[in-house]
């Protein structure tokens, strides 16, 4: 049998799957086993921030895995420590919990969340996407993904997004959190403005809730600042991160500020929590992130695909919505047929939502390697 005979045979089969092979990636581009190359605007889902096999992350998980890859949370290790301390410089929240994911890392901001306020409900926000374990699950939106797993867990209220009244009616005394994503990914790459998510932040203060940033997708640059709670000048009390923060080695992490109390040993756990390996990988992609400046690169890049999508003039696009390089192309209709037929064209994008083609490349994609994206979706969405 071959790969995809394989897969399809003994795969749980949970994922819409496209019928290519990839074998290998560099930088912007991968590669499947015919040696089809492909720019890669899926990066793992947002992942691949430094492209992919950066040599920094490359390095960095080759010298620590001759070194040592696992070391329990109960003892001190010093990639932890110090990427703890690169955690807390780069996102002024002092404490951190370290993680294996996204879901993960919002189920520890849930726990933490009810453990600090001693309060339980939760607020969550229409279109959001939080992950799919149960807990996370339980503040994700999309009912597809939510209805097969009732009951869920209780005190979750969703509200529409973008719109501080309904926030205003709905958190409570009893509300422990409100968890947001300050651009929805999932959602169809929807950035929130800055006067909702300010009088956010100052109603939770208000009303004595905490404030869950869920940077999973946004975090480390996409959005074209280090965090997307950057451009609003806010801090949020508990962020979530994960996805592309080790280089495309599985980490997450919840960043705890100073309203977080009565957190003590033996509360959470997670058994690769926080491993050196991963740690290594972080401490390497922190490294490029800030010394090549591409939070600052992403958001030119960002600016300037945006500017050419909006100034192409075809009926079939709906509206053009973004920040930084998170990109989403609003049609009038299922992006679906787009999507495979950009696959013909040599470019791999995702979907957001039925209606929404949605780019995530790489931050250290070139001018080249953008006019060759545009080029394939101007083609695609005329044809
Ligand atoms: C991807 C994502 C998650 C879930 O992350 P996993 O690593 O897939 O569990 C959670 N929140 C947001 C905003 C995401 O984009």
């Amino acid at each position: 049998m071959n790969t995809i005979e394989l897969e399809n045979r003994h795969s749980a089969g949970t994922y819409p799957m496209r019928d290519i092979v990839l074998v290998r990636g560099q930088g912007v581009r991968v590669w499947d086993e015919s040696g089809r190359e492909y720019i890669d605007c899926v990066g793992g889902h947002g992942v691949v921030l430094l492209g992919h096999c950066h040599p920094a992350v490359t390095a960095a998980i080759a010298e620590q895995a001759q070194r040592m890859v696992t070391c329990p949370g109960i003892f001190y290790n010093d990639r932890r420590a110090a990427l703890l301390a690169r955690l807390a410089e780069l996102t002024g929240l002092e404490r951190a919990f370290l993680c294996n994911s996204g879901a993960e890392a919002v189920e520890g901001a849930l726990k933490f969340a009810r453990l600090s306020s001693q309060r339980t409900g939760i607020v969550a926000t229409m279109r959001g996407f939080h992950g799919r374990t149960m807990g996370a699950l339980s503040t994700t939106w999309n009912k597809n993904y939510r209805e097969p797993f009732m009951p869920l867990i209780p005190g979750v209220t969703h509200v529409p997004y973008d719109r501080i009244d309904a926030m205003e009616e709905s958190i409570t005394d009893g509300t422990a959190a409100v968890i947001v994503e300050f651009v929805q990914g999932e959602g169809g790459v929807r950035p929130g403005s800055a006067e909702y998510l300010s009088a956010l932040r100052q109603l939770c203060t208000d009303r004595g809730a905490l404030l869950i940033a869920d940077e999973v997708q946004t975090g480390f640059g996409r959005t074209g600042k280090m965090f997307a709670f950057q451009h609003y000048g806010i801090e949020p009390d508990i962020l979530c991160l994960a996805k592309g923060m080790a280089g495309g080695v599985p980490m997450g992490a919840v960043m705890l500020g100073d309203r977080i109390t009565g957190i003590h040993s033996g509360v959470h756990g997670s058994t690769f929590g926080g491993n050196p390996l991963a740690c290594a990988a972080a401490l390497a992609t922190m490294d490029v992130l800030e010394s090549e400046d591409l939070p600052a690169r992403a958001a030119k890049s960002g600016a300037y695909l945006i500017d050419r999508l909006n100034s192409m003039h075809t009926p079939v696009i709906r509206e053009i919505r973004g920040l930084g390089l998170m990109i989403g192309i609003e049609l009038r209709t299922r992006s679906r047929p787009y999507l495979e037929a950009l696959i013909e064209q040599g470019v791999l994008a995702l979907p957001a939502g039925p209606t929404v083609i949605r780019l995530l490349p790489p931050l250290i994609i070139e001018r080249d390697s953008l006019d060759t994206v545009l080029a394939a979706i101007e083609n695609v969405l005329a044809g």
